[in-house]
């Protein structure tokens, strides 16, 4: 018998996701003193995944209900989750809601709605361009390309971010880069809790972006993953999509309720687009069905109307609110224990950005080289950019990560290596 060769025996090994694979090497490391701050996942005081309360009193409340089934979804999703969500992004003042041109639909969690969005703009955004540039920043979530890139945009380009020197916004840079794309350029921008930095821009730095999106009539499309995580208060992390909606643009919001709700992976997230008439939207949304039908037909509906339930009753709302407040206040906590410490163990450097970022995550600044040196001699698990998620550390092992870090600073600088 001849023995015929797979049909995939030529595929190429692909590299592992770097965040995933950290977190595989914490599993199988058996120290004890180990510590993972790769993870993009919220942890409780004591380093435990948190369900919050109010998910919980939904969900007990959802399983004694008769009237929910497992019948399908519509396409886009369920219709009280999609509005809910787009009220609490773009508000619940928001002309665009009231004039019936803003709206959205359900997509899997943050990543769906970004890759919705850009299967979407592929198909129908400025299509006799031959190809449109689409634009994030540097740094940004690994993701934004890949999402983009297996869309078919081959023209992606980063915008200045990051001031390594001064460890803040590059806000020079960032609006030379914006300046300088072709006209009509979609541009991802992170609505609050900037992933990686932990640094978003002001309140006015924002107006500078919006104008020169304005200027060149760019295409922006928010990633908010950290709704309410940022600050612990829903509104205020809005505000910059919110100015965007007041200065006329059309524009998308990636939502994840991942994080504010806890609800990793449940895949909850809403597509919202603001768009200059009700009859576009409506067309739109038609062809974004279609999309979805061809891709996964139809959404799952545990966690939407786990968020929809909550957003939509004045007394989950209340305990909602209560339980962002919760993590944003621990990590807040966490972020300020770690500067105390720092400036106690005299670490050389300044390390004000530790308290002066905001979110999940620190750019701790920390080079490739000391990172290896927390990983492989201290058991601390961080991204070789030097990222930490601030949920990692707790009041247990906070004092170990800062002498390692301490260590790390003082023992290890790229020259000796
Ligand atoms: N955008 C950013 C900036 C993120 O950090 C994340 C999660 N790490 C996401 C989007 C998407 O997450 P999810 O698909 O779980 O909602």
């Amino acid at each position: 018998m001849t023995t015929v060769p797979s049909a995939f025996n030529q595929v190429e090994q692909a590299p592992p996701v770097a965040v995933f694979k950290l977190k595989d090497d914490y599993t199988a490391d058996s120290a004890e003193e180990k510590i993972n701050l790769g993870v993009g996942a919220y942890r409780d005081a004591n380093g435990q995944p948190w369900v919050l309360p109010v998910v919980r009193s939904i969900e007990a409340q959802m399983i004694n209900d008769p009237a929910l089934n497992h019948e399908y979804l519509p396409i886009s999703g369920l219709p009280a989750f999609c509005q809910a969500a787009t009220k609490l992004c773009l508000g619940s003042d928001s002309k665009a809601i009231t004039e019936n041109r803003a709206g959205g639909v359900q997509a899997l969690s943050g990543t769906g709605a970004l890759r919705l969005a850009a299967e979407f703009l592929k198909r129908f955004y400025n299509t006799h361009v031959e190809s449109t540039v689409v634009s994030y920043p540097d740094p940004t979530w690994a993701n934004h390309d890949a999402i983009f890139r297996y869309a078919g945009f081959t023209d992606r380009r980063k915008y200045r971010y990051w001031d390594a020197k001064n460890r803040c916004l590059d806000l020079a840079g960032l609006k030379e880069d914006l300046l300088q794309l072709p006209e009509v350029s979609i541009v991802i921008l992170h609505a609050c809790a900037h992933n990686p930095t932990g640094v978003d821009p002001t309140q006015e730095q924002w107006k500078e972006i919006a104008d020169v999106c304005k200027q060149k009539n760019h295409f922006p499309v928010f990633d908010s993953a950290y709704q309410g995580f940022a600050t612990g208060d829903p509104d205020v992390d809005a505000w910059s999509i919110r100015h965007f909606e007041k200065c006329g643009f059309e524009f998308f919001v990636c939502q994840s309720f991942s994080k504010n709700f806890g609800l990793y992976n449940e895949r909850v997230g809403n597509l919202a687009m603001v768009m200059k008439d009700p009859d576009s939207l409506t067309r739109s949304r038609s062809q974004l069905e279609l999309i979805i039908r061809g891709m996964y037909s139809n959404p799952p509906n545990h966690g939407a109307r786990v968020v929809a339930t909550a957003l939509c009753n004045p007394s989950s709302l209340g305990e909602w609110h209560d339980n962002i407040r919760t993590m944003s206040a621990r990590i807040k906590q966490m972020r300020k224990s770690l500067h105390e410490k720092l400036k106690i163990l005299g670490t050389p450097g300044n390390w004000d950005h530790i308290v002066n970022q905001i979110g999940m995550f620190s750019y701790t600044g920390l080079n490739q080289a000391q990172c290896e040196f927390m990983v492989k001699q201290k058991h601390i698990y961080l991204m070789k950019s030097g990222r930490i998620s601030m949920c990692g550390l707790t009041e247990g092992n906070i004092d170990y990560f800062a002498q390692s870090l301490h260590e790390a600073v003082t023992k290890i600088n790229e020259n000796k290596l």
